[in-house]
Protein backbone atom coordinates (compact mmCIF):
# COMPACT_ATOMS: atom_id res chain seq x y z
CA UNK A 1 0.00 0.00 0.00
CA UNK A 2 3.07 2.54 1.03
CA UNK A 3 4.62 1.80 -1.87
CA UNK A 4 1.44 2.61 -4.11
CA UNK A 5 1.07 6.06 -2.71
CA UNK A 6 4.84 6.71 -3.13
CA UNK A 7 4.58 5.84 -6.38
CA UNK A 8 1.62 8.08 -7.10
CA UNK A 9 3.21 11.32 -6.13
CA UNK A 10 4.72 13.13 -9.26
CA UNK A 11 8.71 13.35 -9.53
CA UNK A 12 9.71 17.03 -8.79
CA UNK A 13 12.36 16.88 -11.94
CA UNK A 14 15.12 19.15 -11.63
CA UNK A 15 13.79 22.77 -13.88
CA UNK A 16 14.95 26.39 -14.12
CA UNK A 17 13.38 29.78 -14.78
CA UNK A 18 14.31 31.85 -17.46
CA UNK A 19 14.16 35.40 -16.96
CA UNK A 20 14.70 38.40 -20.23
CA UNK A 21 16.75 41.35 -18.49
CA UNK A 22 16.47 44.55 -19.36
CA UNK A 23 19.96 45.81 -20.43
CA UNK A 24 20.11 45.43 -24.41
CA UNK A 25 23.31 43.39 -25.12
CA UNK A 26 26.35 44.94 -27.10
CA UNK A 27 28.80 41.13 -27.38
CA UNK A 28 27.49 37.60 -27.78
CA UNK A 29 26.37 35.92 -24.96
CA UNK A 30 25.25 32.09 -25.23
CA UNK A 31 21.79 32.59 -22.76
CA UNK A 32 19.73 35.36 -25.16
CA UNK A 33 17.11 36.72 -26.80
CA UNK A 34 18.15 37.39 -30.26
CA UNK A 35 21.62 38.38 -30.49
CA UNK A 36 24.63 36.43 -31.81
CA UNK A 37 23.53 32.48 -32.66
CA UNK A 38 26.07 30.51 -31.61
CA UNK A 39 25.87 28.11 -34.34
CA UNK A 40 28.08 24.40 -35.39
CA UNK A 41 30.80 25.42 -37.74
CA UNK A 42 28.47 22.79 -40.02
CA UNK A 43 25.11 25.04 -39.79
CA UNK A 44 23.95 27.98 -41.85
CA UNK A 45 21.61 30.66 -40.73
CA UNK A 46 18.50 28.82 -40.51
CA UNK A 47 16.29 30.11 -43.68
CA UNK A 48 12.77 29.88 -44.16
CA UNK A 49 11.74 28.54 -47.64
CA UNK A 50 11.06 31.55 -49.19
CA UNK A 51 14.70 32.25 -48.50
CA UNK A 52 14.43 34.76 -45.72
CA UNK A 53 16.39 34.23 -42.93
CA UNK A 54 14.63 33.43 -39.94
CA UNK A 55 14.84 35.56 -36.40
CA UNK A 56 16.23 34.06 -33.54
CA UNK A 57 14.10 34.48 -30.58
CA UNK A 58 16.49 33.07 -28.23
CA UNK A 59 19.11 30.08 -27.50
CA UNK A 60 20.16 29.46 -24.28
CA UNK A 61 22.48 26.80 -22.97
CA UNK A 62 21.13 23.98 -21.21
CA UNK A 63 21.73 23.40 -17.19
CA UNK A 64 23.79 20.31 -16.84
CA UNK A 65 20.73 18.95 -14.23
CA UNK A 66 18.19 18.67 -16.93
CA UNK A 67 18.45 14.94 -18.16
CA UNK A 68 19.16 14.06 -21.64
CA UNK A 69 19.94 17.35 -22.83
CA UNK A 70 21.85 18.93 -20.13
CA UNK A 71 25.09 21.14 -21.86
CA UNK A 72 23.50 21.24 -24.85
CA UNK A 73 22.60 24.80 -26.75
CA UNK A 74 19.03 25.19 -27.70
CA UNK A 75 18.11 27.70 -30.10
CA UNK A 76 14.89 29.05 -31.57
CA UNK A 77 14.57 30.66 -35.03
CA UNK A 78 11.02 31.24 -36.44
CA UNK A 79 10.12 33.19 -39.47
CA UNK A 80 8.70 36.69 -39.61
CA UNK A 81 6.77 36.37 -42.15
CA UNK A 82 5.03 33.04 -41.73
CA UNK A 83 3.52 33.29 -38.27
CA UNK A 84 1.41 30.18 -37.47
CA UNK A 85 0.21 27.06 -35.25
CA UNK A 86 2.79 23.70 -35.70
CA UNK A 87 0.79 20.55 -36.93
CA UNK A 88 2.48 17.23 -36.49
CA UNK A 89 2.48 14.94 -39.41
CA UNK A 90 2.48 11.35 -38.31
CA UNK A 91 3.60 8.31 -40.69
CA UNK A 92 3.66 4.77 -38.52
CA UNK A 93 2.82 6.20 -35.21
CA UNK A 94 5.81 8.80 -35.54
CA UNK A 95 6.70 12.00 -36.71
CA UNK A 96 7.53 11.58 -40.47
CA UNK A 97 11.38 11.03 -41.48
CA UNK A 98 13.18 14.26 -41.02
CA UNK A 99 9.96 16.17 -39.89
CA UNK A 100 12.07 19.44 -38.84
CA UNK A 101 12.11 19.79 -42.95
CA UNK A 102 9.28 17.86 -43.55
CA UNK A 103 5.97 19.55 -45.30
CA UNK A 104 3.92 21.11 -43.17
CA UNK A 105 0.96 22.40 -45.08
CA UNK A 106 -0.13 24.82 -46.20
CA UNK A 107 3.87 25.32 -46.01
CA UNK A 108 6.45 23.44 -48.03
CA UNK A 109 8.78 23.13 -45.06
CA UNK A 110 8.35 24.27 -41.67
CA UNK A 111 8.58 27.94 -41.18
CA UNK A 112 10.56 27.52 -37.71
CA UNK A 113 13.93 25.52 -37.30
CA UNK A 114 14.85 24.63 -33.46
CA UNK A 115 18.40 23.76 -32.92
CA UNK A 116 19.75 21.32 -30.19
CA UNK A 117 23.70 21.53 -30.71
CA UNK A 118 26.35 19.59 -28.50
CA UNK A 119 29.38 21.20 -30.70
CA UNK A 120 28.98 24.40 -30.57
CA UNK A 121 32.26 26.77 -30.80
CA UNK A 122 31.92 30.42 -31.71
CA UNK A 123 29.41 32.83 -32.51
CA UNK A 124 27.66 34.24 -35.48
CA UNK A 125 29.58 37.20 -36.48
CA UNK A 126 26.20 38.91 -37.32
CA UNK A 127 23.77 39.31 -34.66
CA UNK A 128 20.05 38.66 -35.56
CA UNK A 129 18.60 41.75 -37.13
CA UNK A 130 15.11 41.95 -35.56
CA UNK A 131 14.37 40.75 -32.61
CA UNK A 132 16.23 43.03 -29.95
CA UNK A 133 19.46 41.09 -28.36
CA UNK A 134 18.90 40.98 -24.25
CA UNK A 135 20.00 38.97 -21.80
CA UNK A 136 18.88 35.16 -20.51
CA UNK A 137 19.19 34.47 -16.65
CA UNK A 138 18.50 30.69 -15.76
CA UNK A 139 17.68 30.26 -12.23
CA UNK A 140 16.53 26.48 -10.16
CA UNK A 141 12.92 26.16 -9.98
CA UNK A 142 10.76 23.42 -7.91
CA UNK A 143 8.56 22.84 -10.38
CA UNK A 144 6.49 20.59 -7.99
CA UNK A 145 4.01 19.37 -9.77
CA UNK A 146 0.09 20.05 -8.67
CA UNK A 147 -2.81 17.66 -8.12
CA UNK A 148 -3.48 17.46 -11.48
CA UNK A 149 0.27 16.60 -12.65
CA UNK A 150 0.82 19.66 -14.47
CA UNK A 151 3.86 21.94 -13.67
CA UNK A 152 4.55 25.85 -13.42
CA UNK A 153 3.50 27.38 -16.30
CA UNK A 154 6.09 29.79 -17.41
CA UNK A 155 8.96 30.45 -19.72
CA UNK A 156 11.18 27.12 -18.06
CA UNK A 157 13.49 24.91 -19.19
CA UNK A 158 12.93 21.11 -17.68
CA UNK A 159 10.36 20.43 -15.10
CA UNK A 160 6.85 19.20 -15.54
CA UNK A 161 4.84 20.74 -18.65
CA UNK A 162 1.86 23.07 -17.72
CA UNK A 163 -0.47 21.72 -20.50
CA UNK A 164 -3.32 24.04 -21.20
CA UNK A 165 -4.95 21.37 -22.92
CA UNK A 166 -4.36 17.37 -23.30
CA UNK A 167 -0.85 16.03 -22.74
CA UNK A 168 0.58 15.45 -26.37
CA UNK A 169 3.46 13.21 -26.59
CA UNK A 170 5.31 12.16 -30.00
CA UNK A 171 7.77 9.38 -31.00
CA UNK A 172 10.23 10.60 -33.16
CA UNK A 173 11.60 9.19 -36.63
CA UNK A 174 14.10 7.70 -35.46
CA UNK A 175 11.44 5.80 -32.75
CA UNK A 176 12.65 7.48 -29.87
CA UNK A 177 9.69 8.80 -27.68
CA UNK A 178 10.46 12.81 -27.48
CA UNK A 179 10.97 14.39 -23.93
CA UNK A 180 9.66 17.69 -22.69
CA UNK A 181 12.60 20.36 -22.61
CA UNK A 182 11.31 24.05 -22.49
CA UNK A 183 8.30 25.69 -22.12
CA UNK A 184 7.70 29.48 -23.82
CA UNK A 185 4.03 30.62 -22.01
CA UNK A 186 0.92 32.04 -24.15
CA UNK A 187 1.15 35.43 -25.26
CA UNK A 188 5.01 35.92 -24.72
CA UNK A 189 5.86 39.03 -26.62
CA UNK A 190 9.61 39.58 -28.05
CA UNK A 191 10.74 43.25 -28.29
CA UNK A 192 11.88 44.13 -31.91
CA UNK A 193 13.92 47.39 -33.15
CA UNK A 194 11.53 49.79 -33.98
CA UNK A 195 10.72 50.46 -38.09
CA UNK A 196 10.87 46.78 -39.29
CA UNK A 197 7.75 44.86 -41.03
CA UNK A 198 5.43 43.95 -38.77
CA UNK A 199 4.92 40.27 -38.28
CA UNK A 200 1.52 38.76 -39.31
CA UNK A 201 -1.41 38.04 -36.92
CA UNK A 202 1.06 38.94 -34.04
CA UNK A 203 -0.61 41.66 -31.00
CA UNK A 204 2.22 44.73 -30.71
CA UNK A 205 3.64 46.75 -33.87
CA UNK A 206 7.20 46.41 -31.77
CA UNK A 207 6.89 42.42 -30.60
CA UNK A 208 7.30 39.50 -32.35
CA UNK A 209 6.01 35.97 -30.83
CA UNK A 210 6.07 32.40 -31.52
CA UNK A 211 3.25 30.02 -33.35
CA UNK A 212 0.65 32.64 -33.15
CA UNK A 213 1.52 33.41 -29.51
CA UNK A 214 0.42 29.71 -28.73
CA UNK A 215 2.21 28.64 -25.89
CA UNK A 216 5.13 26.57 -26.84
CA UNK A 217 5.91 22.96 -25.31
CA UNK A 218 9.51 21.90 -26.66
CA UNK A 219 9.73 17.96 -27.07
CA UNK A 220 13.02 17.19 -27.77
CA UNK A 221 14.93 13.48 -29.41
CA UNK A 222 16.68 12.37 -25.92
CA UNK A 223 18.92 10.12 -28.67
CA UNK A 224 20.35 13.22 -29.92
CA UNK A 225 19.18 11.45 -34.21
CA UNK A 226 19.52 15.01 -35.59
CA UNK A 227 20.30 18.45 -34.22
CA UNK A 228 16.75 19.63 -35.22
CA UNK A 229 15.17 16.66 -33.52
CA UNK A 230 12.50 18.90 -31.66
CA UNK A 231 8.79 19.34 -32.04
CA UNK A 232 7.12 22.25 -31.02
CA UNK A 233 3.82 21.34 -29.26
CA UNK A 234 1.30 24.43 -29.55
CA UNK A 235 -1.84 24.80 -27.33
CA UNK A 236 -3.58 27.73 -26.05
ZN1 LIG B 1 8.80 32.22 -43.84
ZN1 LIG C 1 15.18 11.01 -32.81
Amino acid sequence: MAENSVRDIPAVLPAHIIEVGTVQLERPARNSVGGWPFLDDADDWPECFRGERMALFFQLDIPVDIQHFGGDHLMVFHCRSHNDASDAELADGRLVPRYWDAPQPPYPRPFWRILLQRNVAVPSPEAEPSVRALPLTLSPLVDTPNSRGLGAQAFKVGGTPSWAQDPESYACACGSELVYLCQVPESMEFAVHPGLPEQPYSVGADTYNLFLANEVYLLACPDHCDPAAVWPVNQN
